[in-house]
């Protein structure tokens, strides 16, 4: 069967709902965002105004319920018309593991104020300076003292991490990792932050805690189980990270079309050429085959079935094929590549997020091939 995108009806909503504020906030936006080192606060709360925040929040607690094709076409949209979906993509997603896994309290106290925009929750700070991608072995530790939790902690390349009011810290109990959602209204003056300055425009910083004292409400999931709780998540946060790759890729390679069919050098398009023509008929394939792919992942979600090595499959392709596109462009534009006013530089070093996938293809390698592991 073939694999289903949202239907044409559901994906032209979301377009047409989307069409004003990108025509509003194009990529020039984007540009002077990049180079400014500035959150897009405009942009976002335009995208909250129109509830989006809400798409995985049930309507209960003030959310659309809209669910992941919604979100896969927004973020990539945003990213098609030269926009950064980074802050909407984590604002939607990273809630998830509270709808989930979170206390009634919790849920009442904040899925309303996220669902409108008005409480920003765009971090996880997992990454550690020594453990690097592997979460089950941190350093930041979780200790009772009573009804409370004292939390020690040291992370590394936090995104959006001055710019969040909700974090979810993870930290290890000696029951193992824990989640905790650190509210920064409440507790921001005992976290110490150094912006971390990256290619690509994620705003990330180190985060130093010393003998915080939070009580067990902060908690999320059971103790020991915080990674089996984020884990949860990972599925739709890979096609998620592929969509706003896709809408990369596609915003490149429509530039770059357009530039082939206007731009002469000796006397004809460049886009006659092969050398031209063939990286981007490579590059095309490969994003329309990743595209295909992030629907039939959500099929498999829908069916019940397991979606982790295919969302792994989808994250790697789409990440890749945008990474093989961005070179394209490149070679299309030539010297105008480099330079800011094309935007094919700056979707370039926003590409570089999405490139370390080692442990996807572990992932991949162990559950979709049976491959002996270390
Ligand atoms: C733009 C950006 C934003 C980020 N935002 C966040 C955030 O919001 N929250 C957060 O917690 N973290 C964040 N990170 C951190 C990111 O998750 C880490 O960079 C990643 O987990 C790898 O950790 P590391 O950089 O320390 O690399 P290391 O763990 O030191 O690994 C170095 C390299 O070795 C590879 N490698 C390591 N072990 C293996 C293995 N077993 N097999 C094959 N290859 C291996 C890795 O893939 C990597 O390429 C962000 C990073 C970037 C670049």
């Amino acid at each position: 069967m073939a694999p289903q995108s949202p239907s044409d009806s559901a994906a032209d909503e979301v377009r047409a709902a989307l069409a004003p504020a990108l025509q509003r906030f194009g990529p020039d936006y984007w540009r002077e965002q990049d180079a400014a080192k500035t959150f897009p606060t405009e942009f976002f709360d335009t995208i909250g105004d129109a509830g989006y925040f809400g798409t995985f929040i049930p309507e209960e607690y003030g959310g659309l319920d809209a669910g992941a094709r919604v979100a896969a076409v927004l973020v990539e949209e945003i990213n098609r018309s030269g926009g950064d979906a980074a802050s909407i993509n984590a604002q939607m997603a990273i809630c998830r593991t509270l709808v989930l896994h979170g206390t009634e309290e919790q849920k009442r106290k904040y899925l309303p104020g996220v669902a409108s925009g008005g409480i920003r929750f765009l971090t996880v700070a997992a990454t550690e300076p020594d453990s690097g991608a592997n979460m089950a072995e941190l350093a930041s530790t979780a200790r009772r003292d009573g009804d409370d939790w004292v939390i020690n902690a040291g992370k590394i390349l936090i995104s959006f991490a001055k710019h969040t009011r909700l974090m979810i810290l993870l930290a290890r109990a000696d029951e193992g990792t824990t989640l905790f959602l650190l509210d920064l209204d409440e507790v921001g003056d005992k976290v110490e932050m150094h912006p971390i300055d990256l290619v690509a425009h994620r705003m990330t910083s180190s985060l130093f805690i010393d003998d915080l004292r939070v009580p067990d409400n902060t908690r999320i999931g059971p103790v020991g189980g915080g990674l089996a709780c984020l884990m949860k998540g990972f599925v739709i946060r890979r096609v998620l990270a592929a969509s706003e790759a896709i809408g990369n890729a596609r915003f490149l390679l429509d530039r770059s079309i357009e530039y082939a069919k206007t731009r002469k050098t000796f006397g004809e398009l460049i886009g006659v050429n092969q050398g031209i023509q063939y990286p981007l008929v490579q590059a095309y394939a490969k994003v329309e085959a990743a595209d295909l792919m992030r629907w039939d992942v959500l099929d498999v979600v829908d069916r019940g079935e397991d979606a982790v090595p295919r969302s792994a499959m989808v994250k790697v392709l789409a990440s890749e094929a945008a990474w093989e596109t961005s070179r394209a462009a490149l070679t299309t534009f030539g010297g105008w590549g480099l330079a800011s006013e094309y935007h094919v530089e700056r979707k370039l070093r926003e590409g570089t997020v999405y490139v370390f996938n080692n442990l996807l293809m572990n992932l991949i390698a162990d559950r979709a091939l049976g491959l002996p592991k270390k």
